[in-house]
């Protein structure tokens, strides 16, 4: 299959990450959970935040009965799925700011940053081969407007002696390390990478039963009591825990007290053949992804082979919060995407298309993740949010889970993304009206921009709505899962 892919022909409904990367393999052990066990900790989900949580859980607590469980494999999520973008809160400087106060958002951001030396420390550590590297990230403008997308980031981080984050590129600097004719600048993060996501998750699972963290794929939960201990059921088994960690993403929206927080919306990938001397034309070299400053954000990376992923956020939304067959391969989507990448970057004009997939992402209407609990026991947690980056805020967002399965009243117990849902979504169908209506303005509005128009007034005021909060109003009821 993989020589046929070589060959040419028509991109494979497939993930280059699992497909395509001879260094990745199936796990050759999948055990799933056909009985009765006991855990002080009980994680759901087998991505980034449920393996981070695991692994710190282990660090902070050897002793600890840890069992993790995963409905497919681990990494089989978005974990396995993303475009491999590494980075933390640093980009979300002065939004932290604004909510939470100078010294709050100042903390998140160095912590979030310390988190991806900590990912580098534990892929060197553990001998994960997945590509990791830190060699700054690049976000280009690709139109006068976007000039603006970084407004007070580069003020507000000097300020707070944050300036050596970031540098910014003149327009010629920016064509001459992105490949889009159209630059009119670039932010290059320094502190940013890449990596090759389902290696990485692949290595953790493997650390997390080195650590002695017992982990049952093929084992969906299907619900779960708000009691303590906590029972959490399964298909095939039962476990019985203190504590609950939630590390499901987009499957939370299915979660009731959940299911006005989150926006379920795909992002869609792309893998070219190898391409080398075009890679090199443009500038773009392994370890520095690039971005565009669009809301529904272009975004790729040169990986270890001489391939351009290359991705879009956005797509169908699933009504209601659910996760729909078009939110893991959608033709139309990639088709377009493929259309995106000619005019961004016309050096790749009539390069070989081999894969092509998409993911569930779990949209927060402000954009950012947080960490919440459910039950009046206090003792099931949850994160949720992460709108599309969470490769690297994972690992924070593990550290914190771990403080708060442990009962470890830290840092990172206390840090303020630790909170009740920020925002509440309509009610459906209003919310999925309004989602469509606002998506939409968002593209005539980038349209618009793109071709140095100023875009409607409606427009205008229709891509405002996407930070706009719902009173909670009636409470939801609480019944599976
Ligand atoms: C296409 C795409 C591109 C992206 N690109 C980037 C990027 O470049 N950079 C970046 O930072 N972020 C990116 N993201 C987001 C990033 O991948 C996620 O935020 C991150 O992986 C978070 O991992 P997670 O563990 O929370 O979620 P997931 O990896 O989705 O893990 C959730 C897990 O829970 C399991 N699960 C669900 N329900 C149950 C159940 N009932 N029982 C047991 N298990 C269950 C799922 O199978 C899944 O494995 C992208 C996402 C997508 C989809």
């Amino acid at each position: 299959m993989r020589a046929m892919r070589e060959q040419g022909g028509g991109p494979a409904a497939a993930v280059y990450w699992f497909d395509g990367d001879p260094r990745w393999r199936p796990p050759e052990q999948v055990t799933p959970l056909t009985a009765q066990v006991e855990a002080d900790v009980c994680i759901v989900g087998g991505g980034f935040t449920g393996l981070w949580s695991a692994l710190h859980i282990k660090r902070l607590a050897p002793q600890a009965e840890v069992v993790l469980l995963e409905r497919e494999f681990c990494g089989a999520g978005a974990a396995g799925r993303n475009g491999g973008w590494v980075n933390g809160f640093e980009g979300d400087l002065p939004t932290l700011v604004e909510r939470f106060g100078e010294e709050a958002a100042v903390w998140l951001v160095g912590a979030s940053s310390d988190g991806l030396d900590d990912i580098g420390r534990t892929v060197a550590e553990g001998g994960i081969d997945c590509s990791y590297a830190l060699n700054g990230g690049l976000s280009v403008a690709t139109c006068e407007a976007h000039l603006g997308h970084w407004g007070d980031l580069i003020p507000v981080s000097r300020r707070l002696g944050l300036g050596d984050h970031f540098r910014m590129l003149s327009a010629e600097e920016a064509r001459a390390v992105s490949g889009c004719p159209q630059a009119t600048g670039a932010l290059e993060t320094r502190h940013v990478g890449s990596v090759q996501p389902a290696l990485l998750a692949r290595g953790l699972r493997r650390l997390a039963i080195e650590a002695g963290v017992k982990v049952y794929e093929m084992s969906p939960m299907t619900r779960f009591s708000r009691t303590r201990p906590a029972i959490v059921e399964t298909t095939g088994g039962t476990v019985v825990a203190d504590r609950v960690v939630l590390g499901m993403a987009s499957w939370l929206a299915g979660v009731p007290e959940l299911r006005r927080t989150l926006f379920i919306i795909p992002a869609n990938v792309l893998a070219t053949e190898r391409c080398s001397e075009r890679l090199d034309a443009i500038g773009w070299q392994q370890g520095r992804p690039f971005a565009d400053a669009r809301t529904t954000v272009h975004y790729g990376q040169r990986t270890y082979d001489d391939r351009m992923v290359f991705g879009r956020g956005g797509g169908r939304l699933g009504f209601a919060g659910s996760i729909i067959p078009q939110h893991f391969h959608d033709e139309r989507e990639a088709l377009e995407i493929a259309g995106d990448l000619s005019g961004m970057i016309p050096a790749m004009r009539g390069v070989g298309i081999r894969w092509r997939w998409a993911g569930p992402v779990d949209r927060a209407q402000h954009g950012m993740p947080w960490v919440g609990s459910l039950g009046k026991q206090g003792n099931i947690h949850y994160a949720a949010g992460y709108s599309g980056n969470g490769v690297g805020p994972s690992h924070f967002i593990g550290r914190t889970l771990a403080s708060l399965a442990l009962g470890i009243e830290d840092e990172y117990a206390t840090h303020p993304l630790v909170s009740e849902p920020p925002t509440w979504l309509p009610m459906e169908p209003v919310r999925y009206v309004g989602a469509l209506a606002v998506r939409r303005a968002i593209k005539r509005c980038e349209d618009a921009e793109a071709a140095g128009r100023e875009p409607d007034y409606v427009s205008r005021q229709l891509r405002k709505a996407i930070g706009v909060s719902m009173p909670k109003g009636v409470q939801v009821r609480r019944s599976r899962p």
